[in-house]
């Protein structure tokens, strides 16, 4: 299937250029106005002037915990965690994650994310929801525990782990990759890091984590070890691979300096650490010092939206109130940590993340013609501080369209939310 799209405002890495976009077999054929002479299309898109960007990465998410979306808003975490979401969670089946996974995807979708990078259990239905909706994602079983002295052979979850790499990892051409997740360093003991992290050396994958999200945590572990999260998981290998750290808040310059080093890409989260009271990640200080910045939305029980340009914009803001400075986190690099950034933390970035020859079409279609993109004198500035959901008017993977004007094609949504109703009613 080849598709022109025609008349494109057109965000390439070297800027916005007004011209054409072909696409061939899922991938990027040509950028310009001439076109090859052995391209026929089979469909064209008349842009009209729409901004056409690549398409955005959720590069920290739990999918669902879409069913726990504002069943307990307002509280601080450690109530929230242990009286609201943990004792929910036990009643949650794979069916009910299915579903949860499937109303993410579909709210993602609607909002120009292509991607997902998620931490959750049932695994395998997660893998399948993704598989039959056409979004990409990496997906790993969060491991928790050790406390009880398992090994890798003994730990049901690690165990889980081993299947979903069996079972999903590079399903559908590496549409479907399977990472592995320390789900967190106070969750876990350095036995179970260690596992973790010769696993991703021994497969070659991507490793997630979260990293200093609250204050509480961070000031426990140097109590604990003496170290910071990021020393204790330094020392323990973790940093071999390439490692996507959810969070950051608390972490220090010495901190972002093995980030840096180690090449790990960490997921700033402004919505979720902002609603949690958190804290606000020190983002001028992490992208000084050279670590990778990607952008996530969290699970949808901390945020509650699924939304690239709800996290963009409140990221923008939140780094200028934190330095008192304007200038802090323009918008440009925002909207590179949620595009080729995200592509990085899910080590994607030969894949997508960016408009040229040779990428997957992972695109986005965002429409100029609604009333707060009007008049558009800068297509990035738009996109982070005036866009929202309702401007996406088509979302594609890999050339495949799978949201347009409105209608998801490959969702049922009315059936959706029966569904999710239902499960409503379960966890109420
Ligand atoms: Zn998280």
């Amino acid at each position: 299937m080849n598709i022109l799209i025609q008349d494109a405002r057109v965000i390439t890495p070297e800027g916005t250029v007004r011209t054409s976009v072909g696409i061939s077999d899922g991938k990027i054929a040509f950028v310009g106005d001439n076109i090859p002479q052995d391209f026929s299309h089979d469909r064209l898109i008349d842009a009209r002037g729409d901004i056409l960007s690549p398409g955005f990465v959720n590069a920290h998410c739990h999918l669902p915990m879409t069913l726990l979306r504002g069943i307990a808003d307002d509280l601080n975490l450690q109530k929230w965690l242990f009286d609201e979401i943990f004792p929910r969670e036990d009643r949650l089946d794979g069916t009910m994650a299915a579903a949860g996974t499937r109303a993410a995807i579909a709210e993602c979708l609607a909002g120009g994310i292509t991607s997902v990078s998620d931490m959750y259990f049932f695994c395998d239905d997660i893998a399948r929801e993704v598989l039959d909706s056409g979004i990409k994602a990496n997906i790993a079983r969060g491991l928790t525990g050790y406390f009880d002295g398992s090994t890798r052979t003994t730990h049901k979850a690690f165990r889980e782990q081993e299947q979903l790499l069996r079972d999903w990892h590079m399903e559908d051409h590496g549409r479907i990759r399977a990472d592995i997740a320390i789900h967190a360093e106070y969750t876990s003991v350095p036995a179970l890091w260690r596992d973790a992290a010769d696993f991703a050396r021994e497969h070659g994958i991507v490793l997630q984590t979260h990293i200093s999200e609250t204050e509480h945590e961070h000031a426990e572990c140097i109590a604990k070890y003496g170290k910071t999260p990021t020393e204790v998981l330094f020392d323990e290998g973790v940093f071999d691979s390439r490692v996507c750290a959810a969070h950051c808040v608390h972490v220090t310059d010495a901190d972002a300096a093995i980030l840096a080093s180690n090449g790990a890409a960490a997921v700033h989260c402004p919505c979720s650490n902002a609603k949690l009271a958190s804290g606000i990640a020190r983002v001028d200080m992490l992208r000084k010092l050279g670590v990778h910045m990607a952008l996530g939305t969290d699970g949808a029980s901390s945020n509650n939206a699924l939304s690239a340009f709800s996290e963009m914009k409140t990221a923008c803001l939140i780094a200028k109130l934190r330095e008192c400075d304007p200038t802090a986190l323009p918008a440009l690099e925002c909207f590179r940590m949620t595009t080729a950034g995200g592509a990085y933390a899910q080590g994607r970035e030969a894949e997508c993340g960016e408009i040229r020859p040779g990428m997957d079409a992972d695109l986005v279609l965002i429409s100029a013609d609604r009333p707060n993109m009007m008049p558009l004198h800068s297509e990035i500035s738009a996109m982070v501080y005036a866009a929202d959901n309702t401007c996406v008017r088509m979302t594609m993977v890999r050339g495949k369209i799978l949201y347009e004007n409105g209608e998801h094609l490959t969702i049922d949504c009315e059936k959706l939310r029966y569904e999710t109703e239902r499960i409503r009613a379960h966890l109420a």
